[in-house]
């Protein structure tokens, strides 16, 4: 029988997430995150898009820095994640977090998925990096993505709304439930942050999260070091059910009624 996944840690620990990063990113944004990143000594998980095609995520001039920032990033304790392919969404397959309609991988025939996945490890291990953890562009992966993965030796995502990292599909999952810091008391939470979009504001509430919480923040190799793995529980499972209710609901109210 497999083994239960590790009990909800109290009080809580936090992991950082950047996404959207290549080398159009926002260079303002990206440098305040790495400045703040530095100056907290947190480790976090950086999601590469190896082959940019989202018109979205061409914000600032190519950094010819970028990649070599990145490499010294990894080199300090920082994960890097495979953030899809192009990052364009064309398919409209049901994905395993359905929080969007449409997506780069869910649905997509599994082949596509194989040579996606295999020529973005490609591309970013050209740039001198290790890539270790999936990242699904818009939350959109399926059953095909796992074993695609898996094929290719990457056995972390970050992703889904436990309380606690689990195995799922073969996979290690560590879940990513928040958008912006938030006071938790128990659980592990991944805060993900999108340099392309984040106002002033949002780098502010950052910056005074972490100077309250950092001794809080760990990285995906403490997690793996520290957390037991195994199957989520039935109670665990339904609890991560209904924070994506909640998160689906929030945006249909914030769709509707303009708030
Ligand atoms: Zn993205």
């Amino acid at each position: 029988m497999m083994a239960m996944a590790a009990p909800i840690p109290r009080p809580a620990r936090y992991l950082l997430r950047f996404d959207d990063l290549c080398p159009t990113v926002s260079h303002e944004r990206w440098q305040q995150c790495r400045a703040l990143a530095d100056e907290f000594h947190i480790r976090p998980i950086l999601a590469v898009v190896p082959n940019n095609l989202d018109r979205d995520l061409r914000v600032s001039p190519a950094d010819a820095r970028f990649w070599r920032e990145l490499c010294s990033l990894e080199q300090a304790g920082a994960t890097i994640g495979l953030h899809g392919y192009h990052h364009l969404r064309q398919s409209r397959g049901r994905s395993f977090v359905p929080l969007q309609r449409s997506s780069e991988f869910a649905g997509v025939p599994s082949h596509w998925q194989r040579t996606w996945i295999s020529e973005g490890l490609d591309i970013l291990r050209h740039h001198g990096l290790n890539p270790r953890i999936w990242v699904a562009p818009q939350h959109g992966f399926d059953w095909n993505t796992l074993r695609a993965l898996k094929a290719e030796s990457i056995h972390l995502l970050s992703d889904g709304f436990a309380r606690v990292p689990f195995v799922r599909g073969g996979l290690t999952w560590i879940p990513q439930q928040l958008w912006a810091p938030l006071e938790k008391s128990e659980g592990l939470w991944t805060i993900c942050i999108h340099p392309n979009t984040a106002s002033a504001a949002q780098m502010d509430a950052l910056r005074v999260f972490l100077c309250g919480h950092a001794h809080q923040f760990t990285s995906v190799d403490s997690v793996m070091a520290e957390f037991p793995l195994g199957a989520l529980t039935l109670a665990e499972q339904f609890h991560a059910h209904m924070a994506v209710r909640r998160v689906l609901m929030a945006r249909i109210k914030k769709r509707f009624v303009g708030y």
